[in-house]
């Protein structure tokens, strides 16, 4: 349902709990985030509920870390809880995901994984999507996390919106669209970078939006332009928009 990501040289996890707050307007049953903390590990904190119940989670734990995501999720497969709540995470533990939308062949895809020997444990669509990312990075020779996340999407029917990290590539988000809005937020040398689902958690930071159009993948790093390809591996050149925060605010 609502997305936030970032990366930058700030602590990410108050700003990823504040763009959550800004997308509460949409609805939403449980929340969650993910960090990749300053000594390299991936944290997760879930709560079903209110944004609010997440923060009172994530209180006393280890919330360090300058690149995260976070979800607000409004479920469609499997109930809400804690378990099928947002971040999803692969089974090695390495890589995780928020996605909005449905993965409409997962039944298929979860088929074909637990043949493989994954094990699953949420009732959702989203699950399937990082272990599918999980283990094409894992069976294809010289894979990255973008390249595993682009051939994974190839062979997903189905609407998505998702940003991605991994704790052994931890300098950078990989996110992408299909009839899900996903926009990025980009700024001076692209010290920082915001991603979400629309532009209100982005607001407040900059005004210059890459609005990711169908079938687009972007890696997002610190410091660096990004790169935009299609699901063929085509390199696209963004289009950075000057989005009026009143307007936006209003669409
Ligand atoms: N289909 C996913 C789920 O049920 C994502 C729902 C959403 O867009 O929040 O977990």
């Amino acid at each position: 349902c609502g997305i936030v990501g970032y990366i930058g040289m700030r602590n990410a996890c108050p700003i990823l709990l504040e763009g959550l707050h800004k997308l509460e307007y949409r609805g939403y049953d449980s929340a969650g985030v993910a960090l990749i903390t300053n000594t390299g590990n991936l944290r997760i904190y879930k709560a079903k509920g209110k944004v609010a119940d997440l923060e009172s989670v994530a209180a006393d734990k280890d919330c360090s870390g300058n690149i995260g995501i976070a979800h607000t999720r409004w479920a469609t497969h499997g109930v809400p809880s804690e378990a099928n709540s947002h971040p999803h995470v692969s089974q090695s533990g390495d890589i995780t995901l928020v996605h909005n939308g449905i993965i409409e062949n997962y039944a298929t895809l979860k088929e074909q994984l637990i043949e493989k020997g994954y094990t699953f444990k949420s009732e959702t669509d989203t699950e399937v999507l990082v272990q599918l990312i999980q283990y094409t990075k894992d069976s294809v020779q010289a894979c990255n996390l973008a390249m595993a996340v682009r051939l994974a999407l190839k062979k997903v029917i189905g609407a998505y919106a998702i940003v991605v990290i991994d704790r052994q590539e931890p300098e950078k988000l990989v996110c992408a669209r299909k009839s899900s809005p996903l926009a990025i937020g980009v700024t001076e040398e692209n010290k920082e970078l915001f991603i979400a689902s629309d532009a209100s958690p982005i607001a407040a930071y900059t005004k210059q939006i890459i609005y990711l159009n169908d079938d687009e993948i972007a890696v997002c790093e610190r410091d660096k332009d990004i790169q935009v390809f299609n699901l063929d591996n085509k390199r696209i050149s963004p289009e950075v928009k000057e989005v009026d925060i009143d307007l936006n605010m209003l669409s």
